[in-house]
């Protein structure tokens, strides 16, 4: 990685070096630098000129280091975990998830690049093409800026670089100033595979090295909040270049009368809790059906008061982990306090625990009403509004009164139910008697509905986002070109016309 102190549009607000904390201690660990305009321009020169010699070493070439990768991680899954834990504050379990992850999706871009950007042919029934030969292929789009957030350092971080490096792209990840570590090990980790040098790098620093970003590459994957999103949308708009936006949720959980409660309530305790409910696709409200609802509380109750609380020191050692970013613990406070002035009750928890670190009480609210903030806003940490309703439609049209609409869950042991209310509801993914698992199906794509986000990642959709499509149009040489300007000539229309519509239906029945 470059720093050289090249000219800098740096304001005097905005530091030089950026300092790391553990947000579990509130310690500094470390100082990264905070990369200026003319840094990362440097960058992306240096990644632009390696590009298409990475593009030339084909799928086969580029799934080798994919797959030494794949080793890397399991090698060092120990040292990863520590980073993840110490720079994020998740417990060591959930830090182990990411680096699982990891694994997960260099074996599976490995296998996988190569099939979904595969030239494919293409068969038409128009008269206009007859005996030509179709094609679809790709190619990569340059050098890939991939955008970050805190919350996930790996996963949805390096983890977004392996497709596109695998669709034969360079990449620059500017990471979360929050969290840039595990970001930088990775960089350590290209250097051990022996990934040639310049086609990934990492630009450390805060929002203007994000933005110096943005100006520079061909295309750009961010991850991060709504707000953030649509100011680099519009900016990628600008500049006419490709943009995948992975952001913000709340997202809703429906628990039918029918449901299995004990499950529905493990699996919610996991969604909710999950990374302290820093995780874009964590249950952030709950309604369920009056007849279970009093039953379907107990359950979470007694689960959120068994939590435990703290920092992690090892495995099984802590449920619930320190919140990452500082303002989060002032969301969170607003979020509860606000509730309770508004007839709530916070039937556990409820306020920030006492004593060093970033640590909230597990919180479950119950009484909340459809407007309030923590309802309505994104949430991002330990508590659970929990509502009654009357019914599956009632359910469904509070899930949907939301401006977001990344994920929901259903719980019903009707599972044709549960596929029915799913088509009802405005959510990119939505899981019937699960949560989070579809993350690790990465032939699945996720993404989000309206304020959630544009494009997906995983499945074919997750890759073809990295690359430029080229459709190709072969007549052979000598070919006869019978209808080579036939349908511009008056006699023709008609003979056209019916051809068409022997070929691809009449239009009878036109009336509404
Ligand atoms: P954020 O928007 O504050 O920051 C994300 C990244 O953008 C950071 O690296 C930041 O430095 C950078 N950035 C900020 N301003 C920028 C600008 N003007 N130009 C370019 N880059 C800029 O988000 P965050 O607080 O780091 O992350 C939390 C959010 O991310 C939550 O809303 C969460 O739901 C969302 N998220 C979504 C997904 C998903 O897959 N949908 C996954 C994880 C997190």
């Amino acid at each position: 990685m470059t720093t050289t102190a090249a000219s800098s549009k740096r304001t005097p607000a905005e530091p030089a070096v950026i300092q790391v904390e553990n947000p579990s201690t509130g310690a500094v660990i470390q100082e990264i630098p905070n990369l200026t305009e003319a840094q990362v321009a440097e960058l992306v020169v240096r990644a632009r000129a390696a590009q298409p010699a990475w593009a030339a070493l084909g799928f086969d070439g580029r799934a080798r280091y994919l797959r030494r990768m794949q080793k890397w991680f399991i090698d060092n899954t120990e040292r990863i975990t520590h980073q993840i834990h110490d720079e994020n504050g998740k417990s060591i379990d959930e830090a182990t998830i990411e680096v699982m992850y990891g694994v997960l999706a260099s074996s599976f871009w490995a296998k996988n690049a190569g099939k979904y950007l595969a030239d494919e042919k293409v068969s038409s029934r128009s008269p206009f093409v007859l005996g030509r030969k179709l094609l679809i292929r790709y190619e990569p789009l340059g050098v890939v800026g991939v955008i970050g957030p805190w919350n996930n350092p790996l996963l949805n971080n390096f983890g977004d670089v392996i497709p596109a490096l695998a669709a034969g792209n360079s990449v620059i990840l500017k990471p979360s100033e929050v969290t840039p570590l595990t970001s930088l090990l990775m960089a350590e980790m290209c250097l051990a595979v022996g990934l040639p040098a310049d086609v990934f790098a990492v630009a450390t620093g805060a929002a203007g090295t994000g933005a110096a970003l943005v100006e520079q590459v061909d295309g750009l994957m961010f991850t991060g909040s709504t707000r953030t999103g649509k100011k680099i949308a519009g900016r990628c708009g600008e500049r006419l270049i490709p943009v995948s936006l992975e952001l913000g949720g709340k997202d809703p959980v429906i628990v039918l009368a029918d449901a299995d409660l004990e499950r529905a309530a493990n699996v919610t305790l996991f969604s909710a809790m999950h990374n302290t409910g820093q995780t874009c696709t964590s249950s952030e409200r709950v309604y369920v059906e009056a007849p279970v609802y009093d039953e379907f509380v107990a359950l979470m109750t007694s689960r959120f008061e068994s939590l435990r609380v703290g920092e992690s020191t090892g495995f099984g050692t802590s449920d619930a982990g320190s919140l990452t970013f500082p303002p989060q613990l002032d969301i969170v406070s607003r979020h509860v306090d606000e509730a309770v002035q508004e007839g709530a009750t916070a039937v556990t928890g409820g306020r920030v625990k006492p004593g060093p670190g970033r640590f909230f009480e597990p919180t479950l609210l119950t009484g909340v009403t459809q407007d309030m903030a923590c309802m309505r806003e994104e949430t991002f940490g330990p508590t659970l509004p929990i509502m009654k309703v009357a019914d599956a439609d009632e359910a469904v049209r509070l899930a949907n009164d939301s401006a977001y609409g990344l994920q929901a869950a259903v719980w019903t042991k009707d599972t044709t139910k549960g596929q029915e209310i799913a088509r009802k509801l405005q959510a990119g993914t939505v899981t019937i008697n699960d949560a989070l698992a579809n993350y690790f199906a990465l032939e699945l794509p996720m993404g989000g509905w309206k304020d959630s986000g544009l494009g997906a990642r995983h499945g074919k959709d997750g890759i073809r986002k990295f690359v430029n499509r080229q459709s190709v149009l072969v007549t052979r040489f000598g070919q006869k070109n019978e209808l080579h300007g036939m349908p511009f000539k008056a006699k023709n229309f008609g003979v056209l016309t019916k051809l068409i519509s022997t070929l691809y239906g009449h239009p009878r029945n036109t009336k509404a």
